[in-house]
């Protein structure tokens, strides 16, 4: 298959949303439903989560493919590769690529709690950089977009350190970056301006997650180890005891901080959206 001739990586301005694949294999009907809702408001792409450890790689793929083919919206499948061997992760590209699916996120991923020290330390791929490597050898006809901390990635000694690690997937062949969730811009900047002193030419996607209640706090927030600043902190207070205050505040919130971003000459912007496209689509709106 040739390398894809629009390449959305190569865009000079992206607006597009993060999806996750349905947990159960009966959600699948009202995961489409969600996907049309979403598409109808026709990002630039839609990203698919991939299971950790590649639980459940084939969801994503299926995932991957209705949006690319019934869609037709450019898919990215995320892959991670800690828990895989290279020949699963052939497998995978030879599918979506079945599936005319050319984009991949290239991840490590975090370590499956039931990963011993031994399969840990013998796993074929050390970082994304390495999967990256692999991949531009073996499946020449995809392209890569990769992950980037603005608040640094929480295994790494420094900021200084993990620039260094990033500019090896920049090295490897990744032509995006998409970042971790951030609720503070001036983190965003910071890292972009630390980025480019480094060397790191590649776009970088703002990562944006709408809050709409205190309870992804507790979950995705505190997995992702963003900062949670006092403003955003101030509103959780405020309204987390009002579901549909807590709603419209969160939306407010990632509508305030995506103009920001625009203002400030971020052109390409991501948005986490929890599978929820009603709330994708008021914020959309409301940055429009
Ligand atoms: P790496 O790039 O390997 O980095 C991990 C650590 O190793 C960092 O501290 C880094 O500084 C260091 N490092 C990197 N390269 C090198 C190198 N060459 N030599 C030495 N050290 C190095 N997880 C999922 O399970 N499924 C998903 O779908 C998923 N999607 C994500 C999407 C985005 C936008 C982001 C930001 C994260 C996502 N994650 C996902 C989470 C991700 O898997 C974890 O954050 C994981 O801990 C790191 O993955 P990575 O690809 O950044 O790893």
């Amino acid at each position: 298959m040739e390398a894809s001739k629009a390449d959305i990586f190569d865009r000079e301005s992206t607006f597009s949303f993060e999806v996750f694949p349905p947990k159960k294999d009966d959600d699948f009907a009202s995961a489409f439903s969600t996907l049309d809702a979403l598409g109808e408001l026709r990002p630039d792409y839609i990203s698919v989560t991939y299971g950790a450890g590649g639980s459940r790689a084939g969801k994503t793929v299926e995932i991957a493919s209705y949006i690319q083919n019934h869609l037709q919206i450019p898919a990215i499948a995320h892959v991670t590769c800690v828990g895989s061997r290279r020949e699963q992760i052939l497998s995978l590209c030879r599918d979506l690529e079945k599936e005319h699916v050319t984009h991949i996120m290239a991840l490590r991923g975090d370590r499956p709690k039931d990963m011993t020290d031994e399969e840990f330390a013998a796993r074929e791929f050390e970082h994304a950089s390495d999967l990256i490597s692999f991949l531009k050898a073996q499946a020449p006809s995809f392209s890569f977009a990769a992950a980037c901390y603005p608040e640094k990635h929480f295994e790494a000694f420094s900021m200084e350190t993990d620039l260094k690690n990033l500019l090896k997937k920049q090295e490897a062949g990744a032509k995006h970056l998409i970042s971790q969730l951030f609720f503070d811009n001036d983190y965003f900047y910071a890292f972009c301006e630390k980025a480019r002193a480094k060397g790191i030419t590649l776009p970088i996607s703002a990562g944006i997650m709408p809050i709409t209640s205190p309870k992804q706090i507790g979950t995705t927030v505190t997995l992702s180890g963003s900062s949670i600043p006092k403003a955003f902190a101030d509103l959780i207070a405020r309204y987390g005891d009002n579901a549909e205050e807590m709603r419209k505040a969160g939306i407010d919130y990632a509508i305030r901080q995506i103009r920001d971003l625009q203002e400030n000459g971020v052109k390409h912007i991501h948005i986490y959206s929890m599978n929820k496209p009603k709330t994708t689509r008021e914020i959309v709106e409301g940055v429009k």
